[in-house]
């Protein structure tokens, strides 16, 4: 039998549903284009493995590798690039596929740095949006959910490292780390 963890917010079958929606307004955005779907990783590697069989345009994927929370939960504003791209995204469409945007911190940094690279546009695609949590402007094209200020594991959202794998979108409630 399986064990549940946390207390589900968002089904596999919402999670399925909303994705395809996403994949087909990208692709109808994106028709013509030189996309490159740039993961961030790890978090949004569940997202990106989906939106991108979503997706119906030929696409380049890559991905980088950035430092998160570690094993606290709140942002720390600082945001460290463990990899580069192996792809060129000079004079390319470059869509940031993120698990979730909180303070924006991230996002922005990213941004930043791949706008170095020349990029022809750049856009932002997150599977989560705690939107009352911005502390900077970033524009995100695409947002999957709304969630409201809670910390959330699965569908590749971690707590210490764990979790990433439960295919559904859960809050992780006290009781569940303290039976460890
Ligand atoms: P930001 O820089 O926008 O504040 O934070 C973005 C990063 O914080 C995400 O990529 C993710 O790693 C982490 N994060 C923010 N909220 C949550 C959450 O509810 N759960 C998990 N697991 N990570 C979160």
């Amino acid at each position: 039998m399986e064990r549940m963890f946390g207390r589900p917010i968002v089904t596999q079958e919402q999670m399925r549903s909303r994705i395809r929606e996403m994949g087909r307004q990208i692709s109808s955005d994106y028709a013509g284009k030189d996309l490159v779907l740039v993961g961030v990783l790890k978090g949004a590697y569940a997202f990106y493995a989906d939106l991108a069989r979503a997706i119906r345009i030929p696409v380049r994927v890559d991905f980088i590798v950035v430092t998160s929370y570690g094993s606290r939960t709140k942002t720390s504003g600082k945001v460290k690039l463990v990899t580069k791209l192996t792809e060129e995204i000079k004079g390319k469409d470059v869509l940031l596929v993120e698990d979730i945007v909180d303070s924006g911190l991230t996002v922005q940094h990213l941004m930043k740095s791949l706008a170095k690279k020349k990029p022809r546009s750049i856009k932002v695609c997150t599977l989560l949006s705690k939107s009352d949590r911005r502390a900077v402007d970033v524009h995100v094209e695409y947002v999957g959910f709304k969630i409201p200020d809670q910390y959330v594991v699965g569908y590749g959202l971690d707590y210490q490292q764990k979790y990433r794998n439960l295919p559904y979108l859960a809050v992780l409630d006290q009781m569940d780390h303290q039976e460890e």
